[in-house]
C-alpha cells in the first residue's frame, strides 16, 4: 500500500494504488495530480545489450522494383 499525498502540504490523502488520480486536498485545497511511476510497458534508461559488436548484416535486393501492369 502506498501513502498518498499532498504534494504541497504533505497531508496524507489517501492510500492504496492508482494508475492515475486527481485528488484535491482538503487542507490546502491544492489539487494533486498523480501518476504512477513504474510502468511495465515503459522503462526510460533501460540499458540495451547486445548491439555495436561491429557486426553488419547486409541484404542485397535483387529485382525490388516491381514493374506493375
Ligand atoms: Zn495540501
Amino acid at each position: 500500500m502506498n501513502d498518498i499525498r499532498c504534494g504541497q502540504c504533505g497531508r496524507k490523502l489517501a492510500s492504496g494504488r492508482y494508475l492515475e488520480l486527481l485528488i484535491k486536498c482538503p487542507r490546502c485545497r491544492a489539487m494533486n495530480h498523480l501518476k504512477a511511476e513504474s510502468l511495465p510497458s515503459e522503462r526510460p534508461g533501460a540499458p540495451r545489450q547486445g548491439e555495436g559488436d561491429g557486426l553488419q548484416s547486409y541484404h542485397p535486393v535483387a529485382g525490388w522494383q516491381a514493374t506493375p501492369g
